[in-house]
């Protein structure tokens, strides 16, 4: 069995649908196919789900533009032979979403929840497209919503999958449906109330992880509109090239650290399971891509590859008092978790005169006025001196297996960046060595990718 999954620009219109259909096609064993939404119509739902919040009409726009969108495609598909049922399907589908972003207009509020149930209109009139054209090709394939089998608990938005759950419905729903190609909606989950839920962004990478997890697939390939895995943003590095093969914890270091190719939860279920991850490009099918396996990478550098995170601050809390006062810590974090902010990067230096913290800039004032209440006592007793917090900054993520135990390589990579003239707010590095991560000034950014690319992989 062989998982694929196609992301929205494999999907943009119909001549991509086209070339997505043709290589399916072309794959000789079972094949079940995860579709994310058309290009751009996940974030025309959210749009317009913004818009009826605000009691703005112009979310009327956004539906008749996903409209146009889909039926524009379909008749380009079937020409004169467009199946009835596909077009009542896909009317039902938009009255649906039309009536609840009225009711979204009415109450001038949209939930979490309400916001999932607007999201999964995208994979789903896309599957359902999908499913007909193939079926009209003579290909027999079903329509699945992901809804039935994917179980998640009910944090909306960002839904945590019960994997037993799940794994034991996916068997059950592809047994199901015979011979037929399986067209899974991507993204699209439920709880234990069958209420809509979502992955997050991007998530149907990790739909199709899943699926090839729960049907001990041969392997899982992600396609989407680059060659693979690059060793550094190419928009930035001009060097930058395609990594034939990653270790699994190098593929999600670079995940997590902003390399946008998959999601960062892809490789969770497919761990266990030793089952392989290829990120293939739909545009140059011939290209090898890249292989995650859980095998160590052949390469012969160091450093397999460079990532960044764009827009984060940086939050440096200060004081003499802090020295040996067990708690402080565990109430710094406790009081950014409450106030619901994400840490990017932590740094303490063994004076422990100072923790920093690195965070998204969005989410830095409310960190800092939470910050500013729970530690109150100790700024007034003057333990605590200073909240500081220094925007636009970057954070640069040097990553490659071969970097553990590597003597010198440290002093080698901040040379370099030192010798570009570039100042470092903070420095970070895993015990697993796998990563060091640095912060500096945004616009010094370009610089440091290109000098340390250009220094350690060529
Ligand atoms: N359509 C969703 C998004 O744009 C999920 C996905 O494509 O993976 O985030």
């Amino acid at each position: 069995m062989k998982v694929m999954k196609f992301g929205g620009s494999s999907l943009a219109d119909s001549e991509r649908i086209k070339q997505t259909v043709q290589i399916i096609s072309d794959v000789e064993e079972p094949v079940s196919i995860i579709l994310s939404a058309m290009k751009g119509v996940t974030n025309l739902l959210i749009d317009a789900a913004e818009k009826a919040e605000e009691g703005n009409e112009e979310y009327k726009q956004n539906i008749t533009t996903i409209k146009e969108t889909h039926l524009k495609c379909i008749s380009e598909l079937f020409g004169e032979n467009i199946p009835d049922v596909l077009l009542s399907g896909i009317d039902k589908k938009l009255s649906e979403l039309k009536d609840i972003l009225h009711g979204v207009e009415l109450v001038q509020e949209c939930s979490l929840k309400t916001k999932d149930i607007v999201m999964s209109f995208g994979e789903r009139l896309n599957c359902y497209q999908f499913t007909f054209y193939m079926n009209y090709l003579k290909k027999p394939a079903s329509y699945i919503d992901a809804r039935t089998f994917i179980k998640t608990d009910s944090n909306y938005g960002k839904g945590s999958v019960n994997f037993q759950k799940s794994y034991k419905l996916i068997n059950e729903k592809i047994e199901s449906i015979g011979n037929t190609i399986g067209i899974i909606t991507g993204f699209i989950s439920s709880d234990s109330d069958n209420r809509t839920t979502t992955l997050g962004r991007n998530g149907s990478d990790y739909t199709a992880s899943l699926i090839g997890a729960a049907l001990d697939a041969d392997v899982v390939e992600i396609w989407t509109d680059v060659d693979g895995v690059l060793t550094a943003d190419p928009r930035i590095v001009e060097n930058a090239f395609v990594i034939p093969q990653l270790s699994i914890q190098e593929a999600m270091e670079l995940s997590y650290f902003g390399a946008e190719v998959i999601h960062p939860y892809t490789l969770i279920p497919t761990i266990d399971k030793k089952i392989p991850v290829y990120i293939k490009n739909t545009l140059n099918p011939t290209a090898k891509g890249t292989l995650i396996t859980d095998k160590s990478s052949e390469k012969d550098r160091i450093i397999t590859g460079l990532a960044s995170i764009d827009n984060v601050s940086l939050i440096n809390i200060e004081g003499g008092g802090m020295v040996g006062m067990p708690g402080i810590a565990s109430l710094i974090f406790n009081s950014l978790a409450e106030a619901d902010v994400n840490i990017i990067m932590i740094t303490q230096a063994s004076s422990e005169h100072s923790i920093s913290i690195l965070c998204r800039t969005e989410e830095v004032a409310l960190a800092k006025q939470k910050l500013k209440k729970n530690l109150d006592l100790a700024i007034q007793s003057r333990k605590i001196q200073n909240i500081e917090v220094v925007d636009d900054l970057v954070i640069i993520a040097v990553i490659g297996e071969k970097m553990i135990g590597q003597i010198g390589l440290t002093g080698d990579l901040f040379s370099t960046v030192g010798k570009a003239n570039l100042n470092i707010f903070a420095i970070a590095q895993g015990s697993s060595e796998r990563n060091i991560s640095f912060v500096i000034h945004k616009d010094d950014k370009n610089l440091a990718l290109n000098e340390i690319h250009k220094r350690f992989i060529g």
